[in-house]
């Protein structure tokens, strides 16, 4: 879906943490939202999935008023940095979960879940992990089977907030390409938070620069590059200004 985002505001208190957002964003991009710790990128991100909500501003997908829907009934796929897996659960009974909890009319038969796990477990390369526990799992597997519950019920936004925070380079440049390659199969709109420039100029058909609240640039990784907008952006790059 696409999403449109126009002057959107969020204080906490005094603290004003989103300083009047417009965002547009097209249907199935991926979009990096990238800048310094308390810039408001996962208020941001927690504001779109419907766990928060703004003091002023819209926000549509899909040419839908999302701020007058629940976070149920938006149907985006979550990942996180420290996303609980149920531990009591085998990967395939975690990748079920979503579609298990959907309305009833939404929901599919106990074959027709089945036979979707199968196909995600296949499209995600992870067919062997299915009858594991999560606790069996290195980070970065555990990461893959987190996307794969998130893509299960079909999201009309797919959001990521640090989803390989806690791992290490060499695991996260292996699930860079990996994401990469189930974005250009899938094409679900997503929307990726991350502090490190590295991932989001690899990952990103946009990056979105955010400062204390406000956007700073957005454009093509090049663009961000080649002609950053300000001294902050050409210095949270890291070029010398
Ligand atoms: P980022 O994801 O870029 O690190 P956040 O959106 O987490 O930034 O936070 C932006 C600012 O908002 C920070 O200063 C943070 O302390 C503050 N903040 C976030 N959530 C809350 C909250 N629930 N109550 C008070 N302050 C908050």
């Amino acid at each position: 879906m696409s999403l449109s985002i126009a002057n959107l505001t969020r204080r906490f208190d005094q603290t004003e943490v989103l300083r009047g957002i417009d965002l547009d964003i097209r249907q199935g991009e991926l979009v990096a939202l990238l800048g310094p710790s308390g810039s408001g990128k996962t208020t941001l991100l927690r504001i779109i999935a419907g766990l928060d909500w703004p003091d002023a501003g819209s926000l549509t997908v899909g040419g839908q008023d999302w701020l007058r829907k629940t976070a149920q009934e938006r149907r985006t796929g979550f990942v996180f940095q420290h996303y609980a897996l149920f531990p009591h659960m085998k990967v395939r009974d975690n990748i079920a979960f979503g579609l298990t909890v959907l309305p009833r009319r939404d929901r599919p038969s106990s074959p027709e879940i089945a036979e979707k796990v199968r196909e995600l477990l296949h499209f995600l390369q992870i067919d062997t992990l299915a009858d594991r526990y999560p606790t069996e799992l290195s980070g970065g597997q555990r990461q893959r089977v987190a996307l794969g519950r998130a893509l299960a019920i079909s999201p009309q936004l797919l959001l990521l907030d640090e989803p390989f925070g806690a791992l290490d380079a060499q695991v996260r440049r292996d699930l860079r390409r990996w994401l990469r390659g189930v974005h250009e199969a899938s094409q679900t709109t997503t929307i990726f938070v991350t502090h490190d420039q590295e991932e989001a100029f690899e990952l990103a058909d946009r990056v979105v620069v955010m400062g204390a609240g406000r956007i700073e640039q957005i454009g093509h990784p090049d663009e961000i590059y080649d002609h950053p907008a300000s001294d902050f952006v050409a210095r949270f790059v890291g070029l010398t200004v």
